[in-house]
């Protein structure tokens, strides 16, 4: 589903240097507006924890005259954009500071953003859209490397419905939490007090299942796509990186997903003050 991870390590430096000077707006879309520039296409928001929240796949905007793509998966991750928003919220409301967010905006059918440029970019009017999405990524990134030296966390939101009642964890099995692993061991990422070990002690079915093994092999459908590749902490100037993949069974209905919002933000909460030494 994603680039081969020998082609991604070399990406990051790429995209660092060709990316560091676009600036990336801040800006919502005004609500029943179609928003068309870049700017507004892509939100994002920096924070003041060493946390980011990404969601690439759940925008709805529309971007006129740019064809629909022809290759890869064109599906819309529902609900994940409103499952990242809130989660943030809550993260804030349990530590009292922000995570960074970049939520794209756009419809996935008209570019994929967790595709390297040459995979998910057909048409050149969305060129600067997927260079915005980067650019802010890498940015946050590149700053959360040097305000955060116990290390960072990036969350990459998004949804399947193969297994509607699971959430997969996606990190290479272990290569893009590499520095986690390093310094923290196995238990950072399997433990009870892991985000995957705090989210199945609250009733998620959760992949890989039999958590404590740490070797068990990551689902290959949903093993960490190429934003995990690309910004993971097996590159030096990259972070932990792990991408979530949420049943649609957690994401369809409002009351279920509000839920999950909370219990992620207190798992996210929990390991940000256990292994990052948050709110100290
Ligand atoms: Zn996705």
């Amino acid at each position: 589903m994603n680039a081969e991870p020998h082609a991604a390590r070399h990406v990051f430096g790429a995209l660092l240097s060709s990316l560091l000077l676009i600036p990336f707006c801040q800006a919502a879309p005004v609500p029943g507006s179609e928003p068309t520039s870049s700017s507004a296409l892509v939100d994002a928001r920096p924070g003041n924890l060493p946390i980011v929240i990404l969601a690439p796949h759940g925008g709805t905007a529309g971007i006129p005259e740019v064809p629909a793509r022809t290759r890869g998966s064109k599906l819309t991750d529902s609900y994940t954009s409103e499952l990242a928003e809130s989660t943030a919220v809550h993260i804030e409301e349990l530590l009292g500071a922000s995570p960074y967010l970049v939520i794209a905006r756009f419809k996935r059918r008209y570019l994929d953003v967790n595709r390297s440029r040459d995979e998910g970019v057909e048409s050149e009017l969305v060129m600067d859209v997927y260079d915005a999405y980067h650019g802010a990524v890498a940015n946050f990134v590149t700053e959360m490397r040097r305000r955060f030296p116990r290390g960072a966390l990036l969350l990459d939101i998004h949804g399947q419905k193969q297994e509607p009642a699971t959430i997969f964890r996606g990190t290479r099995d272990g290569l893009t939490v590499n520095r986690m692993l390093h310094r923290h061991g196995s238990n950072a990422l399997t433990g009870p007090r892991s985000i995957m070990g705090i989210l199945k002690s609250r009733g998620y079915q959760v992949f890989p299942p039999d958590l404590g093994a740490a070797s068990q092999p990551e689902h290959p459908d949903f093993a960490g796509g190429f934003t995990v590749q690309t910004y993971g902490s097996h590159h030096d100037g990259g972070i932990d990186a792990m991408q979530l993949e949420v049943g649609r069974d957690y994401r369809l209905d409002a009351v279920t997903r509000r839920k999950l919002a909370r219990d992620l933000a207190e798992a996210v909460a929990s390991y940000c003050q256990n292994y990052l030494q948050c709110g100290e």
